[in-house]
Order: C-alpha cells, then sequence, then structure tokens
C-alpha cells in the first residue's frame, strides 16, 4: 500500500499552492477500486483540502454481479467512520447503483419529502438491502449525495477556503462571483436521500456544472475521470482561496483587543490553571486537553470579534459535532497573568454554559431525542494564551483543536468578504441529537479500562517501568514515560507509539504532548527536575490522574562485602526520598484539580526479609514500604496510595548487569560456563529462585506489570496503604 506523508497544513499560496500530487505511472498499476483508494488517500493527506475523518469520495464501477453474471454498476463510496488520509478498502461500501436508485420510489412513496422526517432515517437501513459481494462496510448517510449525481467520480471536501464562502451571509452571490456557472450553491441541508435528490437536481439543471457549494457545509464536484475529478477539487479549492487571499485586510477579526502573553507567561499561567481546570471540566467524565497556542488561534482569541464569534459556534457539522454548539470564551485582561482572576472567569463561565447548554437541549429536543449529554465545553478560549481543547483521550482533543483551528480558518475568511453566519440553533440541536448520530455513539466501542487517565511512570526507561507504559497504553491511558535517562525515556515512549500507531509528542512545542505517551527526563533526587516534568505533563494533557515510581537502585558492595555511604546514600536517595518527591510533586497537582487519583510504589519482598549482603537495599525499601502506609494517611480520601513488591524480577531489568549475576550463581552454587551469554545466565539464576517459592514459578515482568495495573485500573479500588507482594510466593515475606 503506498503511504501518503501529511502535507503541511499552514495555508500558503504561490505556486505549489495544491498542487497535483497524482502520478500516473503509480496509477496505471491499479484497478479503478485502488485507484479510487490513492484518490482518498491523497485527497486526505492535506488539511487544507478536509479536516481529519471529513470529507468522502466515490466511484461508480461496472463489475459482475456473481448472482445472474450480468454487467452491473456498482457504487464504491467511503462508509461510515475511518480517515480518508489513511484510508483502504475496507472503508469503502459497495452497492448495486442501480438498486440505490430505485430506492427513490419508496421515498417518495410515502411522500416524505424534507430532512426532517422520519423515513429520512430509514432510508439509511436500505442501503444494506443493495450491498454487493457481501461487503461488510456501513455505507454512511452522505451515500445519496453520490449516488445520485450522474458522473462517475465524485469527491465530497470540507476545505476551510470553501467553507469560509458556505458560511458567508452573501455565499450565494460569492459562489456565483468566484466560479461563475462552474459551480452551484445549495441551501443548507442535513445529508441524507433528500439532499441526493437536490443535487441530481442541480446537474439536471445544470449540466456544464462541474460542482455544488452545499451551504453551511462544503464542497462536492464532480467529473468521468478519476484524475480529472481529483484535480478539479484542487483547482475549486484554488479558486476559492485566490479569492480570499484578494480580500486580504490589514486586521482580522477587528484587530486586537488585548496582546499575547510572552510564551513563558503562557506556559506558567497554563501551568498554573489547566490542573484547575481539568478538575471544573471533568466533573461529570475525565477529560484530556491539548493546547493550541499558534499564531493563528492567538490572533484570533486576542481580538475584538473573538467574543461575537465564539458566541455564534462552528458551522461544517463535522466541526460542530466536535466542538460542540459554541466554545466557552473566557472574557480575561492577560495584562499582568492575574490567575486567580482568570480561574474566577471561567468558574462564572462554565456555570453559565451548563446553563445555555441545557437551555439549547430544552428549547430544541423532540419527544424521541437521546438525554442530555455531557454539558462542558470542549472547547476553552483564553485571550493572551491560546485555545484549550478537551476529549476522552489525546488524540480525540487533538482533533477538537484542529477542528476549532479549521472554524477559525472559515470564520477569518468569510468575515474578510461578507459576514461569518453559524448553522442555525435547532439545525445544530437535531444533527447533534439526530437519532442515527446516537445510533453510531452506541455503535462505538466501549471505553477501554484506562481511558481518560493520564499515568505518569518514573522509571520508564527499563525493566517494569518499560514493560508497564506498553500495557497502559493498550488500556487507553495517556502515558508520560520519566526516567532520569532522558534517551531511553523518549526510546520508551517513541517504540509504543510506533507500535499502536501513534503521533509522539514533546512537550513544550507550539502544539504540546502531541501523542498518546511522551517521554521525560527527569532525576528523582531533584525536586526542581521533577517539578518541571511535573509541569511539562500539565501542559501536554492538562493534569495527573495516577503516578507510578518503579525506579530503584540496588546498591553494589565492594569486593569485601561493603557498602560504601555515599552508595548507602543514594539508595536511600532513589529508594525512598524519590519517590516521596514525586509524591510530594504530584499532590500539588492533585490539590489543584480535585480528582480521585493513585499513586503505587515498587518497594521489594526485601522490605520484610533480612538478607545478608543487601541490607543497604533491603532497609531502604523497609522505609519504602512505610512511605507508602504514610503517605495514604496523608493524601486520604482524594489520593489511594498502595505498593507492589517484586521478588527479584531479572527479566529487563537494569539492577541485574551479567558481573551481578555471575556473582550470585557463584554464590549460590549453580552450575554455569562464564562463556556462556548473559540471556542463558539469567534464566538459570530465574530457575533457582523459582525453586525457592512456593508457587514455583519465575517472577516475571508480566506479573508485575498485572499487579500494578490492577492498582490502576480499579482492580483494588477500595484498598489504601497496603503492599502486595507479587514474588512467586516467600513464607518468610508473609504478612506479620
Ligand atoms: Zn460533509
Amino acid at each position: 500500500m503506498t503511504t501518503i506523508a501529511p502535507e503541511n497544513t499552514t495555508i500558503r499560496t504561490g505556486d505549489d499552492y495544491l498542487r497535483s500530487r497524482w502520478d500516473d505511472v503509480v496509477a496505471a498499476k491499479m484497478d479503478v477500486v485502488q485507484r479510487l483508494i490513492y484518490r482518498s488517500n491523497l485527497l486526505g493527506a492535506d488539511a487544507r483540502i478536509t479536516n481529519t475523518g471529513g470529507g468522502n469520495t466515490s466511484s461508480k464501477i461496472d463489475a459482475i454481479n456473481p448472482v445472474t453474471g450480468e454487467r452491473t454498476r456498482v457504487l464504491w463510496v467511503k462508509g461510515s467512520g475511518g480517515d480518508l488520509r489513511t484510508a483502504t478498502k475496507a472503508n469503502f461500501a459497495s452497492l448495486y447503483l442501480d438498486q440505490v436508485l430505485a430506492l427513490r420510489a419508496l421515498y417518495e412513496k410515502n411522500d416524505v419529502r424534507g430532512p426532517k422526517t422520519p423515513a429520512e432515517d430509514a432510508m439509511v437501513g436500505m442501503y444494506l438491502h443493495t450491498t454487493f459481494d457481501r461487503n461488510p462496510t456501513a455505507a454512511s448517510i452522505d451515500t445519496p449525495l453520490h449516488a445520485f449525481i450522474p458522473f462517475a467520480h465524485v469527491d465530497h471536501m470540507h476545505p476551510v477556503a470553501v467553507i469560509a464562502l458556505a458560511t458567508a451571509k452573501d455565499g450565494p452571490a460569492l459562489t456565483h462571483e468566484v466560479y461563475g456557472d462552474d459551480v452551484i450553491w445549495t441551501d443548507w441541508q442535513r445529508p441524507g436521500f433528500d439532499l441526493g435528490l437536490e443535487l441530481e437536481r442541480v446537474c439536471r439543471e445544470h449540466p456544464t456544472a462541474k460542482g455544488a457549494i452545499m451551504g453551511q457545509h462544503g464542497l462536492i464536484n464532480w467529473a468521468n475521470d478519476d484524475r480529472e475529478c481529483y484535480e478539479l477539487t484542487l483547482e475549486l479549492i484554488r479558486r476559492a482561496q485566490d479569492f480570499l487571499d484578494a480580500h486580504t485586510h490589514e486586521e482580522d477579526f477587528g484587530g486586537a483587543r488585548v496582546s499575547s502573553l510572552p510564551e513563558d507567561e503562557r506556559k506558567r499561567v497554563l501551568v498554573e490553571l489547566l490542573p484547575w481546570l481539568r478538575g471544573q471540566v471533568s466533573s461529570e467524565v475525565r477529560q484530556i486537553a491539548t493546547v493550541e497556542m499558534r499564531d493563528e488561534v492567538l490572533e484570533f482569541v486576542n481580538s475584538h470579534d473573538a467574543p461575537r464569534l465564539a458566541d455564534l459556534g462552528t458551522s461544517c457539522p463535522d466541526h460542530f459535532l466536535r466542538t460542540k454548539i459554541k466554545p466557552l470564551y473566557a472574557s480575561w485582561n492577560p495584562e499582568g497573568a492575574d490567575v486567580v482572576t482568570l480561574k474566577g472567569e471561567l468558574a462564572a463561565g462554565l456555570a453559565q454554559y451548563r446553563i445555555d447548554y441545557a437551555e439549547y437541549y430544552n428549547q430544541c429536543k423532540h419527544d424521541d431525542s437521546p438525554a442530555l449529554r455531557v454539558s462542558s465545553p470542549s472547547v476553552i478560549l483564553v485571550p493572551g494564551v491560546g485555545m484549550i481543547a478537551w476529549g476522552k483521550s489525546k488524540s480525540e482533543s487533538r482533533v477538537t483543536a484542529e477542528f476549532y483551528n479549521a472554524a477559525i480558518g472559515v470564520m477569518r475568511c468569510a468575515e474578510r468578504v461578507s459576514r461569518y453566519i453559524a448553522l442555525d440553533r435547532q439545525e445544530a440541536f437535531d444533527i447533534e441529537y439526530w437519532l442515527l448520530e446516537e445510533a453510531k455513539l452506541r455503535r462505538m466501542p466501549a471505553e477501554k479500562s484506562l481511558d481518560r487517565q493520564i499515568v505518569v511512570v518514573v522509571g520508564a526507561g527499563s525493566g517494569i517501568g518499560r514493560g508497564l507504559i506498553a500495557r497502559l497504553v493498550e488500556n487507553g491511558a495517556s502515558v508520560v514515560a520519566v526516567d532520569r535517562d532522558v534517551a531511553s525515556a523518549k526510546s520508551a515512549a517513541d517504540e509504543i507509539g510506533k507500535k499502536v500507531g501513534m503521533g509522539i509528542g514533546v512537550a513544550g512545542t507550539g502544539i504540546s504532548g502531541a501523542g498518546q505517551t511522551i517521554g521525560l527526563g527527569a532525576d528523582m533526587t531533584d525536586r526542581a527536575s521533577i517539578r518541571r516534568a511535573f509541569d511539562d505533563v500539565i501542559l501536554a494533557y492538562g493534569g495527573v490522574d495516577q503516578v507510578v515510581v518503579t525506579a530503584g537502585y540496588y546498591p553494589n558492595p565492594d569486593e569485601n562485602g561493603d557498602v560504601a555511604d555515599k552508595e548507602w546514600a543514594t539508595a536511600f536517595a532513589i529508594n525512598v526520598t524519590g519517590p516521596y518527591v514525586v509524591a510530594d510533586e504530584a499532590y500539588r497537582v492533585w490539590k489543584e484539580q480535585d480528582l480521585d487519583a493513585g499513586l503505587v510504589i515498587t518497594t521489594s519482598v526485601n522490605a520484610v526479609v533480612p538478607k545478608a549482603g543487601s541490607f543497604a537495599y533491603d532497609t531502604s525499601k523497609a522505609a519504602a514500604n512505610h512511605l507508602v502506609r504514610e503517605l495514604a494517611v496523608a493524601y486520604a480520601p482524594m489520593v489511594r496510595v498502595n505498593g507492589v513488591a517484586p521478588a527479584t524480577v531479572l527479566e529487563g531489568s537494569s539492577m541485574f548487569p551479567r558481573e551481578r549475576v555471575l556473582a550470585s550463581l557463584s554464590r549460590y552454587e549453580i552450575a554455569h560456563e562464564t562463556s556462556e551469554d548473559t540471556g542463558a545466565l539469567r534464566d538459570k539464576l530465574a530457575t533457582f529462585y523459582a525453586g525457592r517459592t512456593l508457587t514455583r514459578q519465575p517472577v516475571t515482568l508480566d506479573s508485575q506489570i498485572r499487579a500494578i495495573t490492577a492498582f490502576l485500573d480499579g482492580g483494588f479500588s477500595r484498598t489504601t496503604g497496603q503492599i502486595v507482594n507479587v514474588d512467586g510466593g516467600q513464607a518468610a515475606a508473609f504478612l506479620r
């Protein structure tokens, strides 16, 4: 499969602006369906053409009916869900075109013209009956838009430049001015069967038209050749952008009302604000943040017109579903950067937002509307600082930020040439609470056990910590890998990012924490270093839910079996003081956030089993056990604090270099050759250790990871102040 890299998303014009990336050599090797996928990937790879998950494409292709053996026409059209950039054949529905068109009789027989009738919804269920070749991909509500246009290839996109025309008060006149008779204006209509018939009418009445602007929504265009259709899409967007560029003002949005804070100040404000704000917007369900501070966003939030435009909300249904009816705009003067005042404004704003949202629901709801959903804003705008978007995961909040960014672009351009108008409230409600949309939400897979959780793992560069972060990400958590060795922290995060196919973010860049995992360097023996790490976590995700400390230090005795004072001090610094400092810094964030939280510290069975030769380690771990109990008392009721006490885990541990393994093998008189590789030597030692346990099982990384995960995902939701041994069973370490 060809992978297409995303294009630069900043608006730029010039000779290569939206140039065609079609390669005939590549396309010539493909069948017609593959060419449709190729075209879709090209279109989806450029944010100026369409937004993530937005838009759809189709081709009408000759095929053989497997039942009759006769030639038939099949509509291949992108189905529900998925993204054009990464779309594969599995994202496309295939339907007998004549049967889809025949549904018209059924639709009209019911005399159900008009988009609000239930018959419109019922038509969606009918597409299943028209499936070609038992293709399991569900057809989307946009299917009739493609079916009723009598051309072989159709592209429907959500380009910012075109939506600007579609949301301008003078949209119809501007469309004519930009496109003449090439593109025809159609008024806003919810996507569905009726809109398909409307587009058929446009094609019939304007036989030379190449496309249509769907009011408040986007662009749809067509051709009988696939490359021509793709290049037409680019051309139509370019014509809109050229027109808008010709109307550039000195100042958009009525000019600046306030100035941005310097970047360092913005970050300081966010670090102070976000945990509290996350607590506020998570009163119904926990949310993960994405902060946007790019120039275009700051120009908007700082402007005179921002309060008016923000109040109007977004327009394109795709944008709107993510950004909700409107963002929350904080009326705050950033001068002096007084965060206490900002919190006051936001607290009042949030209360009003919830009242307004309930009012919108009550005024617009129908008898059969789904129940009121989460009433917190998903976008918050702070003058001088930027935009904060919220979602159930990092990728969700990132997409929400992307959509409001697009909405800012739309408003900017629409206001340059006319007045921006938003979607009508009732229409907006009918989309947000559309029964089909509700059905789609219900079909979504259940949330994972750690969705909505932000987990910081200290000591994630190796051993238990490194194994743990992979498990946490699989279970949905946003994970921060912290290690004293910054390179190993980053490589641990990168490794997982690659495996799960998610972007890796580095905190402190323009868009902070772009991915589900980030790697940070921090030294547990240095409070300032730990605080900086938590600041970065806050900027990346908005707060912290749980912290796990797996970092540990085993002081090696010298050749005489003595532990130097320095080694003793280091063992206590890393095994006791370090976890305490991490906990203390996390608690500062937790108090602001005011949500339930969890802390897990890895200690050791050695904490209760004294052994000759490891007393510095054992004593420090005994202190760590008691630290767990002290913190459980100190942080109750908000934070549950527990410990997991492993016996020696050899697998993946940085505490077991070859020399220590060899020394242990000799000490226990276990037969071995010094020429054997480290892995084989470790296995011998692990087998020996297993033989000394009640279960006779080796203590694996997986056994530790499972125990820690049980503390994080609610498996031990009524337990605090406890140490759980994961040691294969050692009577000497029993609770007493
Ligand atoms: Zn659309």
